[in-house]
């Protein structure tokens, strides 16, 4: 396990995690009353890569809801945390359909639900789940389909599926702004895309965007839900 020394969850320097944590949180909340906000999104940290410790260090700090993108990573995380209160995991990361199913069995909500064939996946835990899982209907702000997401003229189509399935609940789009354009352009088109999603599902007002690097011009755009990692975390172990 990786930590870093300057990481004590008991200081409050910009070194320190609850230093940075709370420099974040002090700028979602100007951020959001420059934009005339009446609600604050909520705030995901995400925890991809990092040791349990750290979760439990921003267990400590008041913090519920977590953003992991890897099996079985997740589910070991989620099992080993069992016992901290009131959290909520959120899988944000990319899904191969044959994993669905076991993600499924551990996750509260899912941002990455990004074609047909993994609600399709899902519909069996209906008999093992008490609740339903969130999902957001992922779009895909670029070419690339190797970037996950649906494209806009598909999202309409998923989000019928997502809303059929006796599994799912649907919350609304989520995407991830591309780094060759400004974060403002990419996020006016998420914009778009949930007043659609919005005309035909009047419930699924929920837009999942904004990450370290945009996170303020997304409060601008109307997100309700931010997925921060790094300005918090500090940097992400490497992969393995
Ligand atoms: C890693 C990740 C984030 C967090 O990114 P940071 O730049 O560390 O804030 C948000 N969303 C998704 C889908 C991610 O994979």
């Amino acid at each position: 396990m990786v930590t870093n020394p300057l990481d004590e969850a008991s200081g409050t320097g910009e070194a320190s995690l609850a230093g940075r944590l709370a420099r974040i949180r002090s700028e979602i909340t100007r951020a959001s009353e420059a934009a005339g906000r009446d609600r604050e999104p909520e705030l995901i940290v995400v925890t991809k890569f990092h040791p349990s410790s750290l979760i439990r260090d921003l267990h400590a700090l008041g913090e519920r809801n977590f953003g992991e993108s890897r099996h079985p990573e997740a589910r070991e995380k989620v099992h080993e945390l069992h016992e901290l209160d009131e959290v909520t995991w959120h899988f944000i990361g990319q899904i191969q359909s044959k994993k669905a199913r076991q993600i499924g069995r551990y996750i509260d909500v899912i941002h990455s639900i990004d074609r047909v064939q993994l609600v399709d996946a899902l519909v069996p835990l209906h008999t093992e789940r008490e609740r339903p899982i969130e999902a957001f209907a992922q779009l895909n702000l670029t070419n690339d389909a190797a970037r996950g997401g649906a494209q806009l003229d598909e999202l309409l189509h998923l989000a019928e599926a997502i809303e059929a399935s006796p599994v799912l609940t649907l919350r609304g789009v989520m995407a991830i702004a591309p780094l060759d354009e400004p974060a403002e352009a990419a996020f006016d088109r998420v914009v778009q895309a949930s007043e659609r999603l919005v005309g035909t599902f009047p419930h699924a007002v929920d837009r999942s965007m904004g990450m370290s690097g945009d996170f303020q011009a997304a409060i601008e755009r109307g997100a309700t839900h931010l997925r921060i990692g790094a300005a918090i975390t500090g940097k992400r172990p490497i992969a393995t």
